[in-house]
């Protein structure tokens, strides 16, 4: 065998997540193993439940994060919440809302679907429809921020409907996340998930989640048993609950927990409104330098979010021809459509770390210069100045 360490290439990532991972955080994982029981690890995981309360603009005494991807965060929501024979209300508009309708099945639910049209918010009216048709429903689930699509759905009023029908919310906010304005106390979301990589810029591999005290009061008076054994917040709890008291349920990733607690520190500098005007700045940019382009975008203005975007793909671009050329000249990643929107656009992620006008002014002037190369109808030499007047 003549194997050797991998070596990865230096890439800027600008796709859907995981997003560039602040250097910061991958010194902090590098530092030294300690046990998961360790009391200087425990006073860590206080910190690190204290920092996401910040995140999520919460209270909830029941917040951490999960050893697992966001994927993981979606499905302790549902195995938690969901008894078999429930019925939950599930708003799809994109690639997600199908997960969470596959999540109540699994967990013996029904699930009554609210289905839009890809690309736009989560129509408020059907829901109220549905919410109106279904009076024992029990949770109404929706994306806050449809990855897949780059639309942002209205969650306050998304909320406040679920709650004047008595039924509990699960909201996905796993891009939405330190990206776009998210106050889980505010508009009384009970059950949330969320992930590391995207705009946290934290690696991949770990789910924040929060649940209020109703959640809670539901999980605690289940007749069932919740029937995945690592995701019962039950157990969990006996090692993340609180107390000096802990109790072995599985190793935590431990270097990786280092991870976010150093990326929540930078949260915490920067400050949240910050970050949130951060992405908005930097989304500003680059839909001028990409609209100057001649690209329009697919999710209606005021429906969009800056963290993602969406763009058409020109007539007659060979769209995998392009990604292909940005990665290997440019070492620049942008993600490609998914599900029903796979062929149709480009995905351009401003997460996080990522989401800085060196990458915008990178991004436009690369895109320009490989379309312009491929003959493609777009006006070239003009998306870069257009993006610098917006920092001016
Ligand atoms: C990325 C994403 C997920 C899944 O997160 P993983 O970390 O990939 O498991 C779930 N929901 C949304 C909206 C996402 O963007």
């Amino acid at each position: 065998m003549s194997i050797q360490s991998f070596h990865p290439p230096v890439r800027t990532l600008m796709g859907p997540g995981p997003s560039d991972v602040n250097p910061r955080i991958l010194e902090a994982m590098g530092r030294p193993t300690i046990g998961h029981l360790d009391p200087v690890f425990v006073t860590m995981m206080e910190e690190m439940k204290e920092l996401l309360r910040y995140a999520f603009q919460t209270d909830n005494k029941l917040t951490m994060p999960v050893s697992a991807p966001g994927s993981a965060g979606m499905e302790m929501c549902f195995v938690n919440l969901v008894e078999p024979g429930d019925k939950v209300i599930v708003c799809q508009n994109g690639v997600f809302g199908g997960r969470m309708k596959e999540n109540v099945e699994r967990s013996g639910g029904t699930a009554v679907m609210v289905e839009d049209t890809w690309g736009v918010a989560v129509d408020p009216a059907k829901v109220e429809e549905a919410l109106k048709a279904n009076p024992d429903a029990k949770i109404l689930a929706f994306v806050h921020a449809e990855t897949s699509t780059g639309a942002i759905s209205d969650a306050k009023t998304l909320a406040e409907l679920a709650h004047q029908h008595d039924c509990l919310v699960i909201a996905d906010t796993v891009t939405s996340l330190a990206g776009v304005p998210l106050m889980v106390d505010d508009w009384q979301l009970d059950a949330v998930y969320s992930g590391t990589q995207k705009c946290l810029s934290c690696v991949p591999g770990l789910s924040p989640v929060t649940f209020n005290q109703r959640a809670v009061d539901v999980i605690t008076s289940r007749k069932t048993t919740v029937q995945s054994w690592f995701l019962d917040l039950n157990l969990v709890l006996g090692y993340w609950g609180g107390g000096v008291k802990r109790a072995y349920h599985h190793t935590a990733p431990i270097n990786t927990l280092y991870g976010l607690h150093e990326a929540l520190v930078i949260l915490q500098e920067e400050g949240i409104e910050n970050s949130w005007a951060r992405h908005q700045k930097n989304h500003d940019a680059l839909r001028t330098g990409l609209e100057a382009m001649g690209l329009s975008f697919v999710v209606p203005e005021g429906q969009r979010l800056p963290q993602l975007n969406a763009v058409s793909i020109p007539d007659g671009v060979d769209e995998a021809a392009v990604r292909g050329a940005l990665l290997s000249e440019y070492n620049l990643e942008i993600g490609a459509g998914l599900g029903a929107m796979a062929g149709k656009i480009w995905r351009i992620g401003l997460m996080g770390f990522a989401s800085n006008p060196t990458n915008v002014l990178f991004c436009l002037g690369a895109l320009d210069a490989v379309l312009s190369g491929m003959k493609a109808p777009i006006t070239s030499g003009v998306a870069v100045e257009a993006a610098r007047a917006v920092y001016r």
